[in-house]
């Protein structure tokens, strides 16, 4: 795909952390297909954190795409999606965390995490790692099954989707590219992301 203009870069199997200001818009773009990234978001006192149980009480849904809102744990409109090209994206994972690696896959404790990658870019910003819940998992597919199972399967993403959340205060958000190997269909791929100055 052709190299977008001011376009920043996640490499495999890290993460950053960034400040928005309320209306600027974050576009966060996998860049090869079939990558995951995890977004976690505080306000400005650190303490007001992304809700994945909020934002499903208020939408309705697991599957958010274009026009949900995503809350935080005061009912606060964080970020609302603007626009989104890949539809499928997961609201009920936590990020994958050194533990999760050793208890489901008897990986090394060494593997690197989205939870690790939050937590050390988060705390420059002097976010405290338990603070760091549920993420919004962009580009991952997780199926349930009415009973309720849940099944991760490869993303849907295809090289140059893209997902535009527009913050709704200001924020500190935290961004993966994920390092879990069943989400990411067993290749670690960079992602893609800018934020847009709000009119
Ligand atoms: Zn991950």
């Amino acid at each position: 795909m052709k190299q977008e203009v001011g376009l920043r870069r996640i490499e495999p199997q890290t993460g950053v952390a960034f400040r928005m200001g309320r209306g600027d818009v974050l576009r966060v773009v996998d860049l090869e297909g079939e990558q995951v990234s995890d977004l976690m978001a505080f306000g400005p006192d650190g303490r007001e954190t992304f809700s994945a149980g909020r934002s499903i009480d208020y939408n309705g849904t697991i599957r958010l795409t274009t026009g949900h809102v995503l809350y935080s744990n005061r009912s606060n409109p964080m970020l609302t999606i603007v626009a989104d090209s890949c539809g499928v994206h997961d609201l009920l994972f936590a990020p994958c965390s050194p533990e999760m690696f050793v208890a489901l896959y008897n990986f090394s404790p060494d593997h690197p995490s989205c939870f690790r990658n939050l937590a050390d870019n988060l705390a420059a910003f002097g976010i405290d790692e338990d603070r760091i819940g549920t993420t919004f998992n962009t580009f991952m597919n997780a199926e349930m099954s009415p009973s309720g199972d849940l099944k991760v399967l490869p993303p849907v993403s295809r090289a140059g989707d893209a997902i535009e959340l527009r913050a709704e205060m200001d924020l500190i958000v935290g961004l993966t590219a994920c390092s879990a190997e069943l989400s990411n269909n067993w290749r670690f791929k960079p992602i893609g992301y800018e934020v847009r100055p709000g009119g």
